[in-house]
């Protein structure tokens, strides 16, 4: 019911923006597997490595096979998982990925050294441009990760070229294709890291509206909005688990007055130390305290009416006793009128049954002369 439990700790839980790359890094993860097991068949097909190096050949295979599966089998966290749970996937992820530009480089330089066709020669090259090229496009989370990656899977077929003495021209166009992957790879991860920015930026604006919608502006207690959900919630947990429930409105007495002699600053600043004083008294976990009008503020608590009662009072008696002062000078004392009810699900239909009995209460201790607290039925000694 308090409202500081509504957020984890968020030493514990990870950031929105870590379980944003979890998920984006997953999405990309299980796209790529069946590529490499396709061309590497393709590559083998095209230069007959069936024929001439069948063990290597199908080891290989295997590898991507699993691989793939590997990369369909991670799974992603839900929203209350940890940072560190978090990051331990992501380096899972990553691992397994390297592992992967690593098999994928070592195999086809191997096969530019072995295969005698062009034909072969030409499906292993373009298919390491091209995964070197989709990789610096949809994995631009993590730069040094991905550079290591890119090289894994780039550099050995550049070094098969140069060792099996392909034309100069060839191994300069393949080292400059190299350079500019690299480049994207650069302004890939620099777009994310802006795009990451302007989300949290975004989710940042979207909490403070949020928050705002939910607290009063001058008090910084919770609204008359939150208020109204937060006494539903209760009723709801009360008729299902049976708690005691009690509602407190109360109300400043002749605070017109207090306007009317010192001007509404002043008026303004009582209302904020009234506040505080209240936060005090009642910020146990089962309390949740608002501002829900003008001078009129609200306390809901998981309690028995007798205890609502006696907390009540004694806050009472404090507001009585506690001097605000208006400037060097001059104090103020305030008093409070307080209407006390307890919910009776045999007695209340819902939450506006229990709001009304409360308001009656204070009803009654405005009209019994103010600076007390009442029941709607009795008065309270
Ligand atoms: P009582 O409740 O004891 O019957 O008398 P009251 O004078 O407190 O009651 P009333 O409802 O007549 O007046 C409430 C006053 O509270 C009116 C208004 O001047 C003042 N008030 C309401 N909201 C604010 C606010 O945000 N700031 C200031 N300074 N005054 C406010
Ligand atoms: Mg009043
Ligand atoms: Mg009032």
């Amino acid at each position: 019911m308090h409202d500081a439990i509504e957020s984890a700790p968020a030493s514990m839980a990870a950031s929105p923006r870590l379980l944003q790359e979890l998920k984006e890094t997953l999405q990309r993860l299980r796209l790529g597997g069946p590529f490499y097991v396709l061309l590497w068949a393709l590559a083998g097909w095209a230069s007959n490595l069936w024929a001439l190096a069948r063990g290597p050949f199908v080891i290989i295979g295997l590898c991507f096979i699993l691989l793939t599966i590997a990369r369909f089998r991670m799974r992603g966290l839900s929203e209350g998982s940890t940072e560190a749970r978090v990051r331990g996937r992501l380096n899972a992820i990553w691992s397994l990925l390297l592992v992967n530009a690593a098999v994928w480089g070592g195999a086809a330089g191997w096969l530019l050294l072995v295969a005698p066709e062009e034909s072969a020669r030409t499906v292993a090259a373009v298919s390491s441009y091209a995964f070197a090229t989709a990789f610096a496009h949809n994995f631009p989370m993590r730069l040094r990760h991905a550079l290591l990656a890119l090289c894994m899977i780039y550099l050995p077929t550049l070094a098969a070229f140069v060792v099996s003495g392909s034309r100069v021209e060839l191994v300069v166009v393949s080292a400059l294709y190299l350079l500019y992957v690299i480049l994207a790879l650069r302004r890939s991860h620099a777009e994310y890291l802006q795009r990451l920015g302007l989300e949290d930026d975004l989710r940042r604006q979207r909490d403070l509206f949020e928050q705002q919608s939910r607290r009063d502006g001058l008090t910084g207690l919770a609204n008359r909005r939150r208020f109204s959900s937060a006494i539903e919630e209760g009723v709801a947990a009360t008729r299902r688990h049976g708690d005691a429930l009690v509602l407190m409105i109360l109300d400043l007495d002749h605070f017109k007055a207090v306007n009317d002699s010192h001007g509404h600053v002043a008026g303004d600043a009582c209302l904020c130390g009234f506040a505080r004083q209240l936060q005090a008294a009642f910020n146990s976990p089962d309390d949740m305290v608002a501002r829900i009008g003008g001078e009129e503020f609200a306390v809901l608590s998981r309690s028995t009416l007798v205890r609502g009662l006696q907390r009540a009072d004694a806050f009472r008696a404090d507001v009585l006793r506690t001097p605000h002062a208006l400037d060097e000078n001059q104090t103020l004392s305030l008093a409070v009128s307080i209407g006390v009810a307890v919910f009776d699900p045999a007695h209340h239909a819902d939450a506006d049954a229990l709001y009304r009995d409360a308001d009656a209460a204070l009803y009654r201790a405005k009209a019994l002369g103010r600076n007390r607290v009442c029941t709607p039925e009795d008065i309270i000694p």
